[in-house]
């Protein structure tokens, strides 16, 4: 077995990290880092269409539908070298792989070309204020009315919702059917009438998180929905078959390079910083213990790696992908805070200082990856719930 990537591909990263060091202007990031519409303005727009002229953007996506029908690993390596700037563009995470899976030929000519443009961004729409990691005890309702369907309800945490074109959610059709068989999948318009946004500032917004941080979103938003009237063709897949649909669609949407930076990036910034740094003239690199911690944590990061390489392997086959995206949604996240946590030993107190302190470290931005760090471990699926699905779909034991 080979764990390199071909000439090819190491030529395609060449390029595009030419390209970003090339494209990426410091207008960009402070317009990402401090943007009303969630870093999503004008230069972030112009620089997503030049990134989808390359052809870059959903690599592995279907010709017909505006891809390039290629390889799952070229689109790992592109959104790899974007992300470690912090920037994302396109591919994983975008809705996309549920609606080539479960779409109408209409929704798949609509959404997938407008995602390779970057005019349409989804919201994901599926917590509730009591149903969280009990999604399925959902109760936004959407009722059929002739050739229609009327939503109401609440949804939680629909993080791109201020700025994002629709939303893709889960909502309750047959109150009657067993939990899991009573949902549906609808992709809306967030133009329609009925819906309100409304912010909910986290824990990264006062200060502001610096750009790169793991998990460092400031707003993230509650949706209403008020007599909301779609057409049924917003419908994703079949009636009453929405939660198969949104459990393949977000496992799907774990794969690629996000995960993996989320633990590895934050084992690239210390052994950087403690190799360009010291204390006083006493450099941490020197020290054993911190010698042996970074050498564990980077150890864990490859197997990381390892877990993404091996799903985006099996995702490029079309083979059976169950439970190896909650495997790496447990490993990650999990090694993201113990890693942080390290930093904070080994930087000591001012690495607990946050942005705008004077004392603070590289801006804060390690006091705030720690915060981040707890975050990843819940959002997108909690690990608590991660590990019963591996122990069901991975080891076939019986639901908990
Ligand atoms: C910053 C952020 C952004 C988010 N963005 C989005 C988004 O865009 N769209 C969206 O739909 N959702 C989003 N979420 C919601 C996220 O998916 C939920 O927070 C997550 O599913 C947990 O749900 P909850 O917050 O209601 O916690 P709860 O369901 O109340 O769970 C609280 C804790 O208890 C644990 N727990 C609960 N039940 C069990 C059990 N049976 N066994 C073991 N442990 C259990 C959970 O693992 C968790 O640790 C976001 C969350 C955050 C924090």
């Amino acid at each position: 077995m080979d764990f390199g990537y071909t000439q090819d591909q190491e030529e395609l990263r060449q390029e595009v990290r030419a390209f970003i060091d090339g494209n990426v202007s410091q207008g960009l990031l402070d317009e990402m880092e401090g943007g009303e519409e969630g870093g999503r303005g004008p230069e972030y727009r112009e620089l997503v269409q030049k990134v989808a002229d390359k052809g870059w953007i959903g690599i592995s996506w279907p010709k017909e539908y505006g891809g390039q029908s290629g390889s799952r690993i070229d689109q790992y390596i592109v959104e790899e070298e974007f992300m470690r700037r912090g920037i994302a563009v396109g591919g994983a995470g975008s809705g996309a792989p549920a609606i080539l899976a479960a779409g109408t030929e209409e929704q798949k000519e609509y959404f997938i070309p407008g995602m390779i443009r970057g005019e349409i961004i989804f919201a994901l729409g599926f917590t509730e204020p009591q149903a969280g990691a009990d999604l399925a005890g959902l109760q936004c309702r959407a009722v059929r009315d002739g050739d229609d369907f009327v939503v109401n309800g609440q949804k939680m945490y629909t993080s791109a919702a201020h700025y994002a074109s629709h939303i893709y959610m889960m909502c309750r059709t047959d109150p009657d059917a067993p939990r899991h068989r009573g949902i549906s999948i609808f992709l809306i318009p967030m133009d329609t009438p009925g819906i309100t946004v409304r912010p909910l500032w986290t824990i990264q917004s006062d200060p502001p998180a610096p750009m790169g941080t793991t998990y460092g979103m400031v707003r993230t938003n509650e949706t209403f929905f008020e007599n909301v009237r779609i057409p049924a063709s917003c419908m994703l897949g079949e009636e009453n078959g929405g939660w198969y649909v949104g459990a393949m669609g977000l496992n799907l949407d774990r794969v690629g390079a996000s995960r993996y930076l989320i633990s590895v990036r934050r084992d690239e910034d210390i052994v950087n910083w403690v190799k360009e740094n010291d204390f006083a003239g006493n450099s941490p690199a020197d020290n054993p213990a911190v010698r042996d911690k970074l050498a564990e944590l980077w150890t864990e990061a490859q197997v990381c790696r390892l877990m993404t390489m091996r799903s985006m392997s099996l995702v490029n086959r079309g083979d059976t992908f169950t439970y190896e995206g909650s495997a790496e949604k447990v490993w990650a996240p999990e090694h993201g805070v113990k890693t942080t946590e390290a930093i904070s030993q080994i930087l000591g107190p001012y690495a607990q200082l946050l942005r705008g302190s004077e004392e603070a470290i590289e801006d804060g931005l390690y006091a705030h990856n720690l915060m981040g760090s707890f975050q990843s471990g819940i959002n997108h699926g909690s690990v608590q719930i991660m590990r019963d699905q591996m122990a069901r779909r991975g080891l076939g034991m019986p639901r908990g």
